[in-house]
């Protein structure tokens, strides 16, 4: 890449950054418009199905890189023969913005319990046989994935589209989800702070986003035009809660003391976690007949995150064009 090149991203991304910081600096105060970021991201048609997962990829291939590496985190895949821990055939150690993680078409999935089978192991045999160099021949293999650097926001991906091929389409998994206010990995705690949600079809459908700020205790919903806080605070109660539309779950890491203090000044009345109480579907899911919204904050990615970032195709219905308007708590009329 020519000097000159490297210069002229970097003015785009300052200016996709100014961009950026110029939306939500407008809605603290009046009615903004998402036009000029919606139009930095090639997006044309508004109204045309778009995918929430991709569009966060893109969002983070535009901005400076000191920004999208607070979501960038790296994992190390191994391959190694069943015959011995010493023949790794493969070892290779890639970035990711986001965990995908695969679901069942069940009446119920634990983000938990999906979050850990990630990194569990996995042995290929049969016709899936790898070769290995040592052996020099076919054996069985041990897949491992681990999380070599955590990043200091996890994004989790719930593939809830999925190619069927029976039908060969895609289809929409709506499996209730069990989503836990937090999350550990083998250094780091994790809290959750947003939530971008997707109700309907494959074929048309909408996002909305509920988000907790970092300098707020309320959580606070955006639904296209409307910018409103959520009346009950999700986990306030229970330690976690079900939804039907959780599409990608973000994580922000506890691992400062100045952030764990700020995280127990939160939650006075919550429960530790070892008080896990059954979980209710409150957070204002779709069960209650309030539609949240995604902040349509997401984007392609590029191509060399794909082998680590999972990407679902499957394209619903959006409309990129948000108009949001008033201050964090203010409605429309
Ligand atoms: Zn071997």
């Amino acid at each position: 890449m020519s000097p000159h090149s490297q210069e002229q991203d970097n003015d785009e991304q300052n200016a996709f950054d100014l961009q950026l910081k110029y939306l939500f600096g407008t809605l603290k105060k009046e009615q903004a418009h998402t036009k000029d970021v919606t139009s930095k991201l090639g997006i044309e048609k508004v109204f045309e199905q778009g995918d929430a997962a991709e569009y966060f990829e893109k969002i983070l291939s535009k901005v400076n890189p000191d920004v999208s590496k607070i979501f960038q985190g790296h994992l190390r895949h191994t391959a190694t023969c069943s015959i011995s821990d010493h023949h790794v055939n493969s070892d290779e150690v890639g970035p990711f913005w986001t965990v995908p993680l695969s679901m069942e078409d069940n009446n119920y999935y634990s983000v938990r319990e999906g979050f850990e089978d990630f990194f569990k192991s996995s042995t290929v045999s049969g016709d899936n046989q790898m070769y290995c160099d040592y052996c020099d021949g076919k054996t069985d293999a041990i897949l491992e994935c681990k999380m070599e650097h955590p990043p200091e926001i996890l994004t989790l991906l719930l593939k809830r589209f999925e190619f069927d091929y029976n039908r060969m389409s895609y289809v929409k998994i709506e499996s209730c989800v069990e989503v836990p206010r937090r999350l550990q990995t083998k250094n780091c705690d994790y809290e959750l702070y947003a939530v971008v949600d997707h109700v309907g079809s494959l074929r048309g459908g909408h996002y909305t986003a509920r988000i907790k700020p970092y300098d707020d205790h309320n959580w606070y919903v955006f639904d296209d035009s409307y910018v409103r806080q959520l009346n009950s605070k999700p986990f306030e109660q229970v330690e976690s809660f079900r939804s039907q539309s959780a599409y990608l779950l973000m994580y922000r890491k506890l691992d400062s003391p100045d952030r764990q203090m700020n995280h127990g000044n939160d939650h006075k009345s919550s429960l530790s976690d070892s008080q896990l109480s059954t979980p209710s579907c409150s957070f204002e899911t779709g069960a209650s007949g309030t539609k949240e919204e995604e902040r349509k904050a997401l984007a392609p990615q590029k191509r060399q995150r794909q082998s680590f970032s999972c990407c679902q195709l499957p394209p619903h219905r959006t409309s990129h064009n948000l108009s949001v308007t008033g201050t964090r708590t203010g409605v429309v009329p």
